[in-house]
Parts: C-alpha cells; structure tokens; sequence
C-alpha cells in the first residue's frame, strides 16, 4: 500500500479502559480483546472487555447520575449547551475522529471526513437546541381541575450499536438521550469500539457529569445481552440484525424496559422508464457501494423497467467497475475493507449462492483481496447481478455487502407487489419525472424513508427508522424524543369558576 498508515495517540498507552461512573477502568473480569484494522488484518489496540458485571457497575452510576447527580439539577438550558458542544468538539477533532472509524471500520477517510463526523456533530447540536424546547400541555379536561402534562426523560438507556458507523452510531443514540436529560450505558460493537470511547472522553470535556454517559465495550451476547435484560434499565435502543433485534425485544420483556429498534432492510431503488438515467445511475451506485454496502438501507434490490433494463444495467456494471477499491486512507479511495473476516467471508458465500442459483455477474463477484490490497484485507469487488429473479437468495437476504441485484419490472401495481414482498420495510428508491408516479409510490411503498430521485440522504431534523422487521421507533428529529421522555399526567383541584 502506498499511504503510510498513521497512527493517533489514542491508541498509544495500553489497552483502552471502560467509563464508567467517570473514571475510565479496565474490565472487573480483567479480560481485553483486540480490535483490528480489516484492510491490514493488523491489531489496532486491546480494549477491556465488558460483561455483566462492568454493566451492573455502570447501571449504578447512571442510576445514581440520574437520581441524584447534577445533571437532572441542571437547568434545561445548561444541559442543552452541554450537548451542543460535545458536537463543536466533534467538529473540533474531526481529523482525529475520522481516522479511527476508517482504521477501526475499514471505510474510506473520504466517507468519514465528509460524512460521518459532519453527521454526528450536526445531531448534537441539533438535539442540544431541543433541549430547552422539551415541554408538556395544559389539556382542557371536564370539571374543576387544572390538568397538565410533564415530558420527562425516561432514565438509565441503555443503547447496543453496530459497527458499520461506529461513531454516527453512538451520536444517534447519545445525542437526543442526553438533550432530553437520560443517562447512558453504551456498547458499541466489538468490531469498532475505538471512536465510541474517544467521543465518551470528548462528552467529559464538554461538561457532561460522571456517571451520565457510561460506555461498556465487549461483545454481544455477554456485555449486550447484560444491557437488554438488566433490570435497572429503563429503555433500550438497539441498532443492527433483525435476529439479534428479536432476541433484545424478548431480553428486554424481563421488566417491560421502552424498545426501539432499527434493524435490517432490503430495500427496493426503483428505476422507472422515464427516469434520467445519468441521476439514476449516480444514486445507485451512492445507494449500493455507500460504505462498502454495509448499510441497512442500502438499495440493494434494483428494479428496472424492462424496456430500459439491460442498458441501465450494462451502464450500471460500467460505473462499478471504475470504483475505487482500495486503501481507506487514501483520499481518492470510494470503497474500502469490509469489516470483519466474518463479514467478507458471509458477503462471499452470498456471491456464490447468486451464481449457484443461475445469476450472472456483470461485475465483481470475486475477492479483491489481491488487486485492492496487495494480499492483505476484506476487499470485495463491486458486484451487479444480472439475470436474478424474486426467489433468489440474493434478491430476499440481507448481504450487507457491495452486492445488487437486478430485476427487471413492467407496471406500477406490480412493481409496488413485489417491492413490499420482503419481512423488510427500511427504505426505497423512486425514480422518475413522472410527480404521479414518484407520489403513488411513495404512498404505496412500506418502507420507513422513501427517496425520490435521490438516495441515502439524511438530516438529524428528518425521522429514521422502520417499518415491519426493519424495526419500530424512529431515531432523528422531533420523533426520537419519544423515545427518550415519558409523559406524566398531573390533576389539580381547583375552585370551581363563579365561586
Ligand atoms: P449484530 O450481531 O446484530 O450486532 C449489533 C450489535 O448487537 C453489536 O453491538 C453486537 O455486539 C450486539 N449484539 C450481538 N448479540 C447480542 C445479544 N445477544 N444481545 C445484545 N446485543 C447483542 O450484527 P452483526 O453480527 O455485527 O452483523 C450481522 C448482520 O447484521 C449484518 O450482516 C447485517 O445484515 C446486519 N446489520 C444491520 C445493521 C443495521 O444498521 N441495521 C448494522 C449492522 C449489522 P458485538 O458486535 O460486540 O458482538
Ligand atoms: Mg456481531
């Protein structure tokens, strides 16, 4: 590989601790793990490794933050200019942030610089504005009574995020908790933990009390299962597989902890025959090879009308075949590493179901270990199928890879069957001239976000989240604040009126 890889101090200095209650401690159990770098296959850092009994002690701080800490003391307005700047010092260590997640995740410096942290800083000042715009209603209610609401926030959260956007993730989940006044424990996944950990020590900076945001690195089924069935939570958000999602909906049952959850998705970009097929192009290929394809909303299914199908997908094959697999750090790099052995390994197998199962690849379908790694790293090569049909294996599962599958289509009902013929209901793509259409498919499609001629767009003002097995909730926007208050109804007696 050309570019030197740099090295941030973060990782200098041993093994990365846990914050709990403020201090940053290492694990009870004493264990640690490595995190790697998947384009190198090289250790990155040691990080302690959290359990049940690291998350027991981060309940009790939290709990005691919340109870009794200064942070529910503070006025509104106070813990609004906290959360306000912990996005300015986002942006402040933006170089620094962005780094991380690329060596930690494997995706481009590019994504990440212009991206992610511009994203995560932009949630917390959204959500710190909010602060101070959290309020309850008088409700003219029967009889002589003053009847009022208090929105307040739910307590200890606990929040299970995934790895393919290590810090926009923990910045969805932190900001609207901590802007309506919860306290956190945190785990991000064992795959990325880094930028979590270096956003917890930027949240002390900016003022956030002990205690208030906890983050617990450790792996699923120990230190994730602990937070979703923890009796001391009272709320758990979870992003990451349908699968796991079911099993943090049945955890969290043990005492009817609030749930969101925003999970998979195989979502439907639609190409109709008046299109403009340059945009449409364009919003494709943002749409599938975004981060590797490791996106839950990635247009991963791709509906053509027939008349225009092999040329779109001729056309398509062209543009990703030009895509720049290759070094994460390097500016001019697209696509970089996939995350994990595990998920290279899954993306491939998926590869080899699409052919078994009589598609054809028009691009890609292979390993790019050798050409966009020099030997080394979780490189796939872009890949369009052609050829697929409904029944596929690659046109019903979640590949979570560079990988689309093209279907050719015919009319409007149809294609509005089939696009909802999935457990899913994440996103979906519209493309067309035609106004009618664009709206009779937005209104028909069950998804969660609809974008018409355009994709993958996002605004820390505009809701997030799914329909069906993509999940309930909605992160972003007035919606998640939801999710992180509860209304309590207060009857006052007064004197009758005339009296
Ligand atoms: P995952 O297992 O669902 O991981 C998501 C988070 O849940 C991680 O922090 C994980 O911890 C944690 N977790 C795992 N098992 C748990 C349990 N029993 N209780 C509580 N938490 C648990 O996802 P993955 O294995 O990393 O990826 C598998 C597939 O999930 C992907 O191929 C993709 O299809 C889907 N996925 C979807 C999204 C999304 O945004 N919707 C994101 C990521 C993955 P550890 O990772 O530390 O074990
Ligand atoms: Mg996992």
């Amino acid at each position: 590989m050309a570019t030197p890889t740099p090295r941030p101090k973060f990782l200098d200095g041993g093994p990365k601790k846990m914050l709990i209650g403020g201090e940053w401690v290492p694990a009870a159990s004493g264990k640690t793990f490595a995190t790697i770098d998947p384009a190198t296959e090289q250790k990155l850092a040691d990080v302690c490794e959290g359990d049940k009994d690291d998350v027991d002690r981060a309940v009790v701080a939290a709990r005691r933050a919340f109870e009794s800490g200064p942070w529910s003391k503070m006025s509104a307005s106070e813990r609004g200019q906290i959360v306000w700047r912990i996005g300015d010092l986002i942006e402040k260590n933006k170089d620094e942030l962005a780094l991380l997640d690329t060596l930690d995740n494997g995706k481009p410096i590019f994504e990440t610089t212009y991206v992610d942290t511009v994203l995560a800083a932009d949630i917390f000042r959204y959500y710190g504005g909010f602060a101070t715009k959290i309020h309850g209603e008088t409700i003219p209610v029967a009889g002589s009574f003053l009847n009022y609401t208090l929105r307040e926030p739910v307590g200890v959260c606990g929040q299970i995020i995934p790895w393919n956007f290590p810090l926009l993730m923990a910045s969805w989940k932190l900001a609207p908790a901590l802007g309506a006044g919860n306290c956190v424990v945190l785990k991000p996944a064992e795959q990325t933990p880094l930028s979590a950990l270096r956003l917890a020590e930027l949240c002390l900076e900016a003022g956030v009390p002990p205690g208030v945001v906890n983050v617990i690195p450790g792996f699923g089924p120990t230190a994730g299962a602990a937070v979703a069935r923890h009796r001391g939570i009272d709320k758990v958000a979870f992003t990451g597989s349908t699968e796991v999602g079911k099993i943090v909906m049945r955890e969290a049952a043990e005492n009817c902890k609030k749930v969101s959850l925003e999970l998979g998705g195989k979502s439907p970009n639609i190409i109709l025959q008046d299109a403009d097929i340059d945009a449409a192009l364009k919003g494709v290929m943002m749409g599938m090879f975004f981060n590797q394809g490791e996106v839950c909303c990635a247009g991963s299914r791709l509906f053509v009308h027939k008349s225009i199908k092999d040329e779109f997908v001729g056309k398509l094959a062209e543009h990703a075949k030009k895509l720049k697999v290759g070094n994460p750090l390097d500016p001019e790099t697209r696509m970089g590493a996939q995350v994990s052995e595990e998920q290279y390994d899954r993306i491939l197998g998926f590869i080899k179901a699409g052919k078994e199962q009589g598609a054809k690849a028009l691009c890609g379908g292979d390993s790019a270990r050798a050409t966009a790694g020099g030997g080394k790293g979780y490189f796939i090569q872009p890949t369009v199928f052609d050829g697929v049909n409904d029944g596929m294996k690659i046109a019903r599962e979640e590949i979570f890879g560079p990988v689309i599958a093209a279907l050719p289509f015919d009319d409007l009902d149809e294609i509005v069957a089939r696009a909802n013929d999935t457990p899913y209901g994440l996103a979906a793509g519209v493309w067309t001239k035609d106004i009618d259409k664009a709206h009779y498919l937005a209104r028909k499609v069950k998804a969660g976000t609809i974008w018409v001629n355009c994709y993958n767009q996002f605004d820390a003002a505009s809701p997030f989240g799914g329909f069906k097995e993509s999940g309930f909730g909605r992160e972003m926007g007035i919606h998640a604040l939801e999710l992180y208050t509860q209304v309590k109804s207060v009857w006052v007696r007064v004197r009758p009126q005339g009296k």
